[in-house]
């Protein structure tokens, strides 16, 4: 049977730390701020939103958020994220995307200060994660993904890791952090010739593609650690995972639910990088 790895425990396992900083950083003259950005009333931006206000709220950490019609203009909508982005009471700005068609979503990731950029939007702190820099923000969610490798004692160095997604979200900058503990690491996506014999040959296999279910008993050998980072709902409309955990939980050695597993752990990630961004204005 396998172990189930919680997010909560991680976050928890987090939390000391984190109130501790706030509070030195608040010691010392600075209020460390989010501010959330979001256009419009999109469900899963919500449901994240509300997360990361109850994470924050329980850590103390001051978040302002800004919404915004999806009818705004571009030439508005950069006005007002220009005030939010030269505003030196936020810290950290965390932007909902994708933002609505009829925005250029390019030109505001060329206006955000790489410094409060707090999930890697921009062209600098992409950058960095790929240079192996930790000077800049990683997203949340890979960051997430190797913080709770790392609280349940995986073994990294060494480790044969698959990825299943490429996408810059999550699986390539998944991989280059996961490079830098010295894993060896193979990203599988569409066009992989053979992705069971790829995923059974892995140590930790990692299911980022947004396909329910997806990865089965084929794709996992006995004694796996299985990640699942996938959000879908089912058939039946309940929220799951990338990877099928009746049949693949039997096999593995470890394994992440969703929901409780990865998405658990991202907000505190998300809180993480605004007390580093904030303690960096103290030079
Ligand atoms: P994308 O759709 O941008 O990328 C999906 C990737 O998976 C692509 O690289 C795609 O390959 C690959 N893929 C899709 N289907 C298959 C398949 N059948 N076989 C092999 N590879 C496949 O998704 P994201 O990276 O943005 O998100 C992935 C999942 O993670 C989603 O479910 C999303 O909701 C979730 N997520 C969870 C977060 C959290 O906090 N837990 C945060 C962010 C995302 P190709 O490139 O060839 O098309």
């Amino acid at each position: 049977m396998a172990q189930v790895l919680k997010g909560m425990e991680v976050a928890n396992g987090m939390k000391e730390r984190l109130i501790a900083e706030n509070a030195d950083l608040i010691a010392k003259g600075v209020t460390p701020c989010l501010a959330v950005v979001r256009v419009g009333e999109r469900q899963d931006d919500l449901a994240y939103e509300r997360g990361a206000l109850k994470r924050f709220e329980g850590l103390g950490i001051a978040v302002k958020v800004s919404v915004f019609s999806e009818d705004i203009g571009q030439a508005d909508f950069e006005t007002e994220f220009k005030k939010i982005n030269e505003d030196s009471t936020v810290h950290g700005i965390l932007l909902f995307r994708p933002l609505p068609k009829s925005l250029d979503e390019n030109a505001i990731l060329k206006i955000i200060d790489p410094e409060k950029d707090m999930d890697c939007m921009c062209d600098t702190n992409i950058a960095k994660v790929f240079a192996g820099d930790e000077s800049g923000y990683a997203p949340c969610t890979p960051e997430g993904v190797v913080e709770l490798l790392k609280h349940f004692e995986v073994p990294l160095k060494g480790s044969k890791v698959v990825i299943v997604g490429r996408s810059m979200v999550v699986g390539k900058p998944l991989a280059m952090l996961l490079l830098k503990e010295n894993a060896t690491v193979t990203i599988c996506h569409t066009r992989t010739a053979d992705l069971a014999a790829e995923c059974k040959a892995a140590n930790i296999l990692i299911a980022a593609a947004g396909k329910a279910k997806m990865i089965t008993a084929e794709h996992v050998k006995e004694g796996t650690v299985v990640i699942d980072v996938g959000i879908n709902v089912d058939e039946e409309g309940n929220l799951c995972g990338d990877v099928d955990f009746e049949a693949v939980e039997p096999l593995a050695s470890m394994i992440t639910p969703v929901p409780g597993g990865v998405g658990s752990v991202t907000t505190s990630i998300l809180a993480m990088h605004t007390l580093k961004a904030a303690a960096k204005t103290l030079g």
